[in-house]
This record gives structure tokens, sequence and C-alpha cells, in this order.
């Protein structure tokens, strides 16, 4: 075999390129979306009412609100809170950009604070020191499908009086000592986006174990309208309905919950092959000198939703965007989740950023690259992700 990365002029470890990501969605998908276009109800329906029970069921919890994206979830959910201007929710710095914007769409301030370099999740023990008279929730991100220690995050909300949603757009399917993520905080947030374990092309729940949160989050993705309002009122016949508050148009199709539901049934075969796929990396990468893996921790099963590692860059002679870009010439498919947030020139020009202030985000926001993580890799493919990785890493070790 070529020695030679690619990039410097070598032989490629694959001619074709492995896509990072790649929906996997088969004839029983097609066939789901069609009885639904030809059943007469295309929009929220059945589909949406069936998707909610079983993902609730899932999640450990009572109720789940079906709606068009994660994000559409995390506004919503936050909206529930009547957060005022200069109010502030506890998030981390390494999510994606919809945790931090829906707290600034909800008119509230997101407080950044640190991540565990060992699980990339925000640092429990960091929470009390951001708490200020304002605090009013705490947002964990389950990131790659590793649960928060949500114990002392629930512990301390209960003392202080504060809200905990947790973006799960990571963890359907994780586990927190033994119970599922949505079982445990006021309001969990799930995504169905193309990337994620579940799809429906876009989509996205809310789920809550609270029925007046629920029926609210219900309320607030259809225009705040309430349909039983007016009928309430006495009137037979004809029922109106009736604005209760502003909402959103954030309700799923049931063309797209039709989706859903198939790869429900597919989901514990995925899962399966996710954790397989990722112990073959564990084992490949255990011992590879300047990778850092994440570590799931004892109180955990992890959903297994991407597979990040970071690079020791004091190991090695170039930055981590050149083994992104040496990567994808070896024809490997690299993702990066996620450069820190508050550097981000939003962030940074409305609250300031101050270097060195968040050193594990800034370490893994220049260090972290995502390899393929997906139910339909061949062992072949993963053989391959693991040569080239080896291969790139050798080439560049000081
Ligand atoms: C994907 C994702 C979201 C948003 O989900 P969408 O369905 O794309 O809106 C939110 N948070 C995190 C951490 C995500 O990865």
């Amino acid at each position: 075999m070529d020695d030679k990365p690619a990039i410097e002029g070598g032989t490629p470890v694959r001619k074709e390129r492995l896509l990072f990501h790649r929906p996997v969605l088969g004839p029983e998908e097609e066939q789901a979306v069609l009885e639904t276009m030809r059943s007469g109800w295309i929009t929220t329906g059945r589909n949406c009412a069936e998707l909610e029970r079983r993902v609730a069921a899932m999640s450990g919890a009572a109720h789940g609100v079906a709606v068009t994206s994660g994000t559409a979830a995390l506004h919503v959910a936050l909206l529930c809170l009547d957060l005022k201007p200069g109010d502030e929710v506890i998030t981390t710095a390494i999510t994606f950009a919809a945790t931090a914007n829906m707290i600034e769409a909800a008119g509230a301030r997101p407080v950044f604070i640190d991540v565990r370099l060992s699980d990339l999740n925000l640092d429990p023990e960091l929470i009390a020191a951001a708490l200020t008279a304002r605090t009013r929730a705490i947002m964990p991100v389950h990131m790659t499908g590793i649960a928060c220690d949500l114990d002392p995050i629930t512990e301390l909300a209960r003392r202080r009086g504060l809200k905990v949603i947790e973006d799960a757009a990571h963890a359907l399917g994780t586990f927190y000592k033994g119970r599922p993520v949505g079982s445990i905080s006021e309001l969990t947030c799930l995504s169905f986006y193309a990337t994620k374990n579940v799809t429906t092309g876009e989509g996205g729940m809310l789920v809550t174990n609270d029925s007046a949160t629920a029926e609210r989050a219900r309320r607030l993705r259809w225009h705040g309208i309430d349909k039983e309002a007016m009928g309430r009122y006495g009137a037979s016949g004809f029922r109106h309905t009736d604005v209760m508050e502003i909402g959103f148009k954030y309700n799923l199709s049931d063309v797209l919950a039709a989706i859903g539901l198939v790869q429900l049934d597919k989901f514990p075969a995925y899962q399966e092959r996710r954790k397989r796929i990722a112990a073959r990396y564990d084992e490949a990468f255990q011992e590879e000198d300047g990778l850092r893996l994440l570590s799931v921790p004892a109180y955990c099963e992890s959903a297994y939703h991407l597979y990040a590692v970071m690079v020791e860059l004091e190991r090695l002679r170039v930055d981590r965007d050149h083994i992104l870009n040496a990567l994808q010439q070896e024809g490997i498919g690299v993702g990066v989740h996620f450069l820190s947030l508050p550097e981000q020139t939003y962030y940074r020009g409305k609250y300031g950023y101050r270097p060195g202030s968040l050193p594990h985000a800034e370490r893994a926001s220049r260090s972290l690259i995502s390899l393929p993580l997906n139910p339909w890799l061949a062992d072949s493919d993963v053989d391959d992700v693991i040569a080239a990785v080896k291969k790139v890493l050798r080439y560049y070790r000081k």
C-alpha cells in the first residue's frame, strides 16, 4: 500500500468517495408515502398521532407533539417558558446553531458554558457559577448520542426553580441510568432531520410528561389556535376555533410522518449496527497516537448518532482542517460537529468573546472530526475509514 496521503500525491484508500451520510430509505417508506398520498389526508392526522404515540412511548414520556423540525421543537419548548427579555438560558458552547438561535428567537439570552472533553457534553459542575438572578432554564444537549449527566442538572434546577429543556436531537434511543431520554425533564426536543437516527426528511417532536405543557405545545405549533375553545361555549353543531395566543405553523405533514413510522420499525436493527461500527472504531483507534476518543460514561447507553474524535494538535504537523481535507482526498466523507457557537460572528458580536474563557470548547472546536457512522456501512467501508485515518495520522505525526 502507498503510504503517501492522496493529498500529497499518493494513491487514495478509495477511488469512489464514501459519503459521510446518506439516508437509508427503502420500498417500505415509499409504499407508506404513496398510501398516505392516496388516502385523501396529507396534513397532520392519523400518521402524526401514531408517530407521537410511538416516539413518546420509546422516550418514556406521556405525550408527543410532532412538529416540522427539531428547531421548531426547541422554539415551541422555549415559548412554553414565557421568557422575558433579559432572561437567561444556560446551554453548551458545542452544539448546532439551532440550540442557541432558538433561545434568541424566544427573546432570551443564551449563556454558554464549557464542555467536558471526555464526552463533549456541558460540564454540570460549571452551571452553578453561571447562574444569575435572570437564569430561567438549563438546556443540555446530548452530544453524539451520549447522555449529559442529568442528575446534578435536575437537582440544581429543582433547588433553584429552573426548567430543564433537553436538546435530544442526537439522542432518540439514549438511556440515562436505565431511563430513556425524554422521560426525565419537563420537555425534551427530538429531530427527524435527514441525518438523524430516525428521519422523516424534515421533522421533529417535543415529548413531555406534563399534559398541560403538551396542550400548550400543540397550540403553539398551530397559530396558537385552540380547536376546542369555541365549542366549549355551548354552541352545538359547527365548531369554531379560537386564537388564544400567537403561535406558529409548525405542524408536521402525515406524508412525512409515514416515513417516520417505517423508520421506527427499522430503528432497533439500525441501532445495533451503529453500535457495532462504533465499537470497531473504538477498538481500531484506542491506541492511536494523535487521536483522542470520546468515552461513553457508565451511566449512559448511547444512541451512537455520531462518531466524533479529536485530533491531538500538539502531536501533529498540520491543523485539523488539513486532516479533514486529507481524509476527503482519501475518499472518506467527514464532518465537524460542531464549531464553538459563542465564537461565531453573531454571538461574538452581540455578547463578546474572551479567548480562553471556554478552553475545552475552543479545543474541541479546532480538533473535532466526525467519521461516517451509518447503518448501511459495510465492514469493508469501516475498514477503509480506519485505514485512511491511520494512514493520514502516520504521515503527519511529529
Ligand atoms: C439537528 C440538530 C438540531 C435541529 O434539528 P432540525 O431538525 O435540523 O431543526 C438541534 N440541535 C442539535 C444538536 C442538532 O444536531
